[in-house]
């Protein structure tokens, strides 16, 4: 149980004995596929080392414990208290046990002491890791036979339902069926899944994740404007979403609104990337990745206008670095960038940005460097 000691501690304090195990699962990167899940499209997330960590153990007396070293904060509910819109951070937990019960699983209270190195609303996913752990650990403990797609849906139920998070099953579905040197493709209509290899080690390359720290701003109001423009355009141009337009031309020449058309082009330029990142992986040489990133960053800059100062000049400079391919990742208006690298050459890359960052007068980015790691499951 070497480097989980703190949990470990923490949890014997509070009960006098040591945890039955623990469980962990992993924040998660979008590799490519932005803004295509709300246009039933495709998503390409692969699982961070990075991980939240779970140290738990059954009760008997119908109570949920909820313990985080990073909010050094003990929560204690009765379960038959569980109500959705239960505020701050122990919901995201508290959700996870009254989903599974929602769900009809005969699951009782439990003590959770958890600690996470993903770093909390940069758009690493966070809350899903935490959620997904308490899921492995709870399907363990209480003997649940649910498969992995299942259990990430139920996490989503956590976010969606209990915390009031209209999130997609991107984030859930990454931390629970991702595999080490793979990401994952996920069609976001039929929810069907495959692994995609990513062996980046393998064949001298990583991942510069930097988070440019820039505060999100109007993401909501930007969000809502951006969905709806989508679905007025599948309105006008009589298909049931985005995803089902097949002749970006003639589609295109169909609407009137310019605005409008990049929003379009957008969308279906980028599903057409993930679905051209899906053959890389499969066809196994992954220098074919780097300008796909590289297009998608550009299609989100100049067509679906989510990008801002910041994140544009982290991905100029990663390039001009010597990065083989670089995009902002996640929703947008901040928040972080990938860059697809050789080994050996993230960091390098990641000081770089740290400079033009400080010549421009912006915060002080910080980063790390990723290669695609395993999903959810038990530690000790
Ligand atoms: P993201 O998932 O992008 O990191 P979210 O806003 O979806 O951002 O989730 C962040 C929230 O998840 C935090 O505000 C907190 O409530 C919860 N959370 C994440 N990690 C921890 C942790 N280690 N301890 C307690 N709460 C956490
Ligand atoms: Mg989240």
């Amino acid at each position: 149980m070497s480097g989980y000691d703190a949990i470990v501690e923490r949890y014997r304090g509070v009960t006098g004995e040591a945890p039955e195990g623990l469980w962990y699962a992993p924040g998660r990167v979008n590799l490519i596929g932005e803004h295509t899940d709300y246009n039933d499209g495709f998503v390409l997330p692969f699982a961070l080392e990075r991980k939240a960590v779970v140290a738990a153990g059954r009760r008997v007396d119908g109570r949920l414990r909820l313990l985080s070293l990073e909010l050094d904060e003990d929560v204690d509910l009765a379960l038959s208290d569980l109500a959705p819109g239960q505020e701050g951070w122990s919901a995201y937990l508290a959700g996870v046990v009254w989903a599974l019960r929602e769900a009809g699983h005969d699951v009782g209270g439990a003590t959770l002491v958890l600690t996470s190195d993903v770093p909390l609303g940069a758009g690493l996913s966070s809350s899903a890791a935490i959620e997904c752990a308490v899921v492995a650990a709870y399907c363990d403990l209480y003997g649940l036979d649910i498969a992995p797609i299942d259990r990430a849906k139920l996490a989503r139920v956590a976010e969606n339902a209990y915390v009031g998070a209209p999130t997609g099953l991107l984030d859930q579905a990454a931390s629970t069926l991702c595999q080490a040197e793979a990401g994952l493709f996920l069609d976001c209509r039929s929810l069907e899944t495959e692994l995609v290899p990513l062996p980046m080690a393998e064949q001298g390359y990583e991942m510069l994740v930097l988070d440019t720290k820039t505060p999100h701003s109007h993401v909501d109001g930007e969000y809502g404007t951006r969905r709806a423009t989508c679905e007025e355009a599948a309105r006008l141009l009589g298909v049931p979403a985005l995803r089902d337009v097949t002749d970006l031309d003639a589609a295109l020449a169909k609407l009137d609104d310019e605005t409008m058309r990049r929003r379009v082009r957008h969308v279906v330029t980028e599903d057409e990337r993930v679905l051209r990142a899906l053959e890389v992986g499969r066809s196994g040489d992954l220098a074919g990745l780097a300008p796909l990133l590289t297009a998608s960053h550009a299609s989100m800059r100049d067509d679906y206008e989510i990008t801002v100062p910041t994140v544009d000049l982290a991905v100029e400079t990663a390039l001009s670095a010597g990065a083989l391919g670089a995009r902002m990742t996640g929703g947008g208006f901040g928040g972080c960038i990938i860059a697809l690298t050789h080994a050996g050459e993230a960091d390098g890359i990641g000081r770089a940005i740290a400079r033009s960052f400080a010549e421009a007068g912006y915060a002080t980015p910080e980063w790390f460097t990723a290669v695609p790691a395993q999903g959810a499951g038990r530690l000790a």
